[in-house]
């Protein structure tokens, strides 16, 4: 039986209208959330995001501003705006997108984000706050997948899951989120052995690599949820017919752009799993929703107003 598909575009509709309702309030009482937005020099794909962002702030009534320091700023310069965006109280977030130029410190930078106003969740103090359960803010992709969980009334409590991958953006927080969530969690990487016999373990699987396709069937017990956090363009023919033959609206698509999107989930994996998210469509829409969300948090975090709850 062909697996239920977890629509993300749905949930992050959902999330985006309670963002919506709640920055409606805030506003009313005089408390309109900010996000400051930085984007150094010209990197297409990070304008490409930074433009979502922005444009996701304004429909949700959130004040954004954005910078644009030039490819040469150096460490000291990006330091200073990070400072200002700090004192400034109008801005409840800041976010610097990532890459940074070579000669930028890029960590340095990150760091002087007041923990505080920190949206994308990377700074050490949330990471600290996120593993001892205290009120922080959470990686948006990471609790994106959380949301379309809980929100698809997945069970957690108990169940086993495995997370491939460890980055610090999605792998680490991702574990601990579901451990937080009291599932019994495996963490695997590039030198865990005999990956797909781990992974069969796993009632909700999660995969977070970068690598086209790598979980195959073979990875799935039958009727597991699995969760597709890579993002892959493939423009080779080849690679597009060992995803997609004879899918007719993958091909008319292929046709026209010259490339696709795939995950980290061959997309043969819908024919054992119980329920998957999809590339396109999947948990892509849920990082920008949960960006939002993350903002009014910490409007609301920084103001005293938000709700004495552990991230979860
Ligand atoms: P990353 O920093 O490159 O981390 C990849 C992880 O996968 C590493 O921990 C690595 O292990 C592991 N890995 C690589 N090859 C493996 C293999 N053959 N077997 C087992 N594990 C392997 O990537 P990331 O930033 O976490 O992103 C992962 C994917 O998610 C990418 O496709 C990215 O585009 C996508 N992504 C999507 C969103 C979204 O909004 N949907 C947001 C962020 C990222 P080692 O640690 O041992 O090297």
């Amino acid at each position: 039986m062909a697996a239920r598909l977890l629509d993300g575009n749905r949930i992050a509709s959902e999330i985006r209208a309670e963002v919506a309702a709640d920055v409606k309030s805030m506003a009313t009482l005089g408390r309109r959330p900010g996000l400051a937005v930085v984007l150094v020099g010209h990197n297409p794909a990070s304008e490409i995001y930074v433009r979502g962002k922005v444009k996701n702030s304004e429909e949700m009534g959130i004040y954004s501003e954005k910078h644009t320091p030039p490819e040469t700023v150096t460490t000291e310069e990006l330091l200073a705006l990070v400072n200002d965006l700090n004192l400034r109280d109008e801005v409840d977030g800041i976010l610097v997108q990532l890459p940074l130029p070579r000669q930028v410190d890029a960590k340095r930078v990150l760091m002087a984000v007041d923990p505080a106003k920190d949206v994308d969740g990377f700074h050490p103090m949330n990471v600290g706050f996120l593993s001892t359960q205290r009120p922080g803010l959470v990686p948006c992709t990471p609790g994106g997948v959380m949301e379309i969980l809980k929100r698809s009334e997945i069970p957690i409590t108990g169940q086993e899951a495995v997370v491939v991958g460890r980055s610090d953006i999605v792998g680490k927080p991702m574990a601990m989120l579901l451990l937080n969530a009291s599932a019994t969690v495996t963490v695997c990487h590039s030198k865990t052995h005999d990956l797909p016999a781990v992974c069969r373990r796993a009632d909700i699987l999660v995969a977070a690599i970068g690598r086209a396709g790598m979980i195959t069937r073979e990875f799935v017990r039958a009727g597991a949820t699995v969760v597709d956090v890579g993002i892959n363009r493939i423009t080779d023919r080849t690679e597009f017919e060992r995803f997609f033959r004879g899918n007719e609206k993958r091909e008319q698509a292929f046709a026209r752009n010259g490339s696709t999107l795939v995950g980290d989930v061959h997309p043969e994996v819908a024919e054992v799993a119980g329920a998957l998210t999809p590339v396109p469509g999947g948990v892509g829409p849920l990082t920008i929703a949960m960006l939002m969300a993350n903002t009014v948090r910490a409007a609301k975090l920084r103001r005293g107003t938000a709700a004495p709850v552990a991230v979860s």
